[in-house]
């Protein structure tokens, strides 16, 4: 077998992260009409590169075949819209931006973020990879090109669109296997005074809070400040300040701007770049640790579960995100440790999670078979899922947390 190559500097890539083994892509949920056929594993094996440190899920299944007729609608989530506004008003102030200016998004979606624009008078255009989403964009008036941006899509956009004053790609920097030809896309499309903002879940995050479940097939690149810069530079952009996030567990959103024109990084820079050295973050050896984090998470639940099969009690699973699938495949669970979950998403209900294959059903159904215990999927979300699942304690339910620490409560 060859040894994968860093898709950021081309060295040979001979250092493990963490290995979580094979699992089936986290968004291929299983109808149950196919239940009786097989399903593709592929390795979740992300390395660290030992030359710009650069965390990396090698290509093991192609961009394509995930984002062409993605299921993913952003404005199903009412608080990703408000996050966008938020960013549109703010973007608006502080780059005065008026009726002559030109937005333009990158992985736009359904135009959750760029109608906020349009609203505002501003000019806007959208760049999608996926026509099914791409055409509600389109149905809202927003104007909206299907591709995939690389430097030579980028280039032929901006002469057909002209070049844009801000460039805007929210959570999809991580999610492109060729993240050089991608930055050198988003030069491409920004003028030389230009600003470009990108919204990036944070490593130092996912480190911290042992969210080793936001690892996926789909998620090729696990990004400090320090290596996105490395990035950026290597397309001609300079990260000018930085601010810190709540969203996705805990993000990055940079500010940049091509380096002929940029102005001297701001102290948040600083700050940020600080702590990642104090994290460890800026050595190979930071790196690490996290292996035996995740093997740490990983016994603790399968304790659990072996625990509750051994002295009969039941447990049923809240949620079915993606994450969830990246977790429950790792630790090896199956339907006789985790008998079923239930989604509010009534799309997914009625389907099976990938690889495991439990099934998902309706929330009803926890009222019905009244499980000692149910194991929050999307943790991240604990607060509110408790609340939402109080009814429970009807019935003596206690509620699971898998990650940073099992809890029980
Ligand atoms: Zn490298």
């Amino acid at each position: 077998m060859s040894t994968p190559q860093c898709r950021l500097c081309g060295h040979e890539l001979t250092v493990t992260f963490v290995d979580l083994g094979m699992s089936p892509p986290c968004e291929s949920y299983v109808a149950g009409e196919a239940a009786d056929a097989g399903e593709m594993f592929y390795p979740l094996h992300v390395r660290v590169c030992e030359e710009c440190l650069l965390v990396q899920l090698p290509t093991y299944v192609a961009a394509e075949d995930i984002f062409t007729d993605y299921a993913y609608f952003s404005s199903y989530s009412t608080s990703w819209v408000q996050h966008a506004k938020d960013y549109v008003d703010l973007a608006r102030k502080r780059l005065s931006l008026d009726g002559s200016s030109f937005i333009v998004e990158v992985a736009s979606n359904d135009g959750y973020l760029l109608q906020h624009a349009v609203a505002a008078g501003i000019r806007s255009a959208g760049i999608e990879p996926a026509a099914n989403v791409a055409e509600a964009a389109r149905a809202k008036g927003i104007d909206t090109t299907v591709a995939f941006l690389g430097e030579r899509t980028g280039r032929e956009f901006a002469t057909t669109h002209g070049q844009a004053d801000l460039v805007v790609a929210n959570n999809v920097f991580a999610h492109v296997p060729d993240i050089v030809d991608f930055a050198k896309g988003l030069r491409a499309l920004l003028a030389d005074d230009g600003t470009l903002t990108i919204e990036i879940p944070h490593l130092l995050r996912l480190i911290e809070g042992r969210e080793y479940d936001t690892i996926y097939h789909e998620h090729f690149s696990y990004l400090s400040l320090l290596t996105t810069q490395c990035v950026l530079e290597a397309a001609g952009l300079r990260v000018v300040d930085v601010e810190e996030l709540t969203t996705h567990g805990g993000s990055l959103r940079t500010w940049s701007m091509p380096i002929e024109s940029a102005d001297a990084p701001s102290e948040r820079v600083a700050e940020v770049l600080a702590a990642e050295a104090e994290a460890g973050l800026h050595t190979l050896e930071g790196h690490i640790g996290f292996s035996e984090a995740v093997a740490a998470a990983r016994n603790d639940l399968v304790e659990f579960l072996v625990e509750c099969s051994r002295k009969g009690a039941t447990v049923a699973g809240y949620g079915a995100p993606g994450k969830g699938n990246t977790l429950l495949n790792h630790c090896g669970v199956r339907t006789d440790q985790l008998r079923f979950t239930v989604d509010r998403n009534p799309m997914k209900q009625g389907m099976l999670l990938p690889g495991t294959r439990i099934p998902i059903h309706a929330p009803e159904r926890l009222e019905q078979e009244r499980p000692d215990y149910i194991l929050i999927l999307p943790w991240n979300l604990r607060t509110e899922i408790a609340e939402q699942l109080a009814y429970t304690r009807e019935w003596g339910a206690q509620l699971v947390v898998p990650l940073p620490h099992l809890e029980i409560f």
